[in-house]
């Protein structure tokens, strides 16, 4: 059967400055409780959620590096440190919901968190656990986008080939089951044979993207702030963000992503019930593929 929703496990990217909302204090409780409630309630629909979290409303390393003699690799761990801020908020507000979540880190913290294990955060994922990720990818130079994407692709919510010949392979061996009976005399038959928990597990491979919750509406032809004229764009082509130089995600995270087939959708999350919107593939904000 069709599954009912397009993404059956997605990674959400909140950007630093997303979780700050208007609040001077770095953190907005509204925004985390609005994330919280969202991501709640697609996970009750059976969609797998993991998050990436930024952390450029604590600090941000390129911003910093050089003034007061502060190197970039320095700047930068003091960047990733603070996405683990971000992370632990988020953690806390998503259990108060009532969400099981559970944050990986790049780099050990293990008082804080766990370390980044792929295998253990898909099986979290399975059990229908939240997973933050944070600490972008425990290397200076990086952005967090690049671990979103970098972390979509690994966890096999990325590779589309890998994913089209294990389910036709799947699929071949459910079929040679199936018709295959081995008790011809049973009133289930075939039917019964193949188990719906079977179809399930073969199904959880289905889910790849990345959803970027920013705060504006999605990608426009141009500075919406400096031209009143720009368009927001349905979609759009990784080429056209690349050779454009648009300003939705940094080179490294978007070549990633066209490497990898991975679609980015762009959306603000500041507008009520676009978070869940977006994970459950409905359309919002620009959707970059192809
Ligand atoms: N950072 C890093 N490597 C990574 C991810 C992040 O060094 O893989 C540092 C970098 O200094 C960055 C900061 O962490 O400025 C915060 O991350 P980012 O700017 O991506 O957060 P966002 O823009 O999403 O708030």
């Amino acid at each position: 059967s069709k599954p009912a929703y397009k993404w059956r496990r997605v990674l959400l990217k909140v950007s630093g400055e997303a979780l700050a909302g208007d609040n001077v204090q770095n953190i907005d409780p509204k925004v985390t409780t609005a994330i919280a409630r969202e991501v709640a309630s697609v996970t009750r629909l059976g969609i797998e959620v993991a998050i990436v979290v930024g952390g450029g409303n604590i600090f941000r390393g390129s911003s910093w590096a050089g003034s007061s003699g502060l190197d970039r690799s320095s700047a930068d761990y003091i960047g990733m440190l603070a996405t683990v801020m971000n992370a632990i908020f988020l953690q806390a507000t998503m259990e108060s919901v009532g969400i099981p979540t559970r944050v990986q880190t790049a780099f050990r913290m293990s008082e804080v968190a766990e370390p980044y294990i792929r295998r253990r955060a898909v099986r979290h994922l399975e059990k229908g656990r939240v997973v933050i990720f944070a600490a972008g990818t425990g290397n200076p130079f990086f952005t967090t986008d690049t671990a979103a994407a970098l972390r979509c692709a690994e966890t096999s919510f990325g590779s589309f080939l890998f994913a089209k010949i294990y389910l036709w392979l799947v699929f071949l061996f459910l079929w040679l089951k199936a018709n295959h009976n081995p008790y011809p005399d049973s009133d289930l038959g075939t039917v019964g044979y193949l188990m719906e928990g079977e179809a399930d597990s073969v199904l959880q491979f289905n889910a790849e993207v990345v959803l970027k919750a920013t705060n504006v509406d999605g990608v426009y032809d141009d500075d919406p702030r400096q031209n009143p004229n720009a368009r927001l764009l349905d979609t759009l082509s990784y080429q056209d963000v690349i050779s454009k130089e648009l300003s939705v995600m940094d080179l490294t995270a978007i070549t990633l992503c066209q490497e990898n087939n991975i679609p980015v959708v762009v959306f603000n999350l500041n507008q009520e019930g676009n978070i869940s919107r977006a994970i459950k593939g409905e359309r919002v904000g620009t959707i970059i593929g192809g």
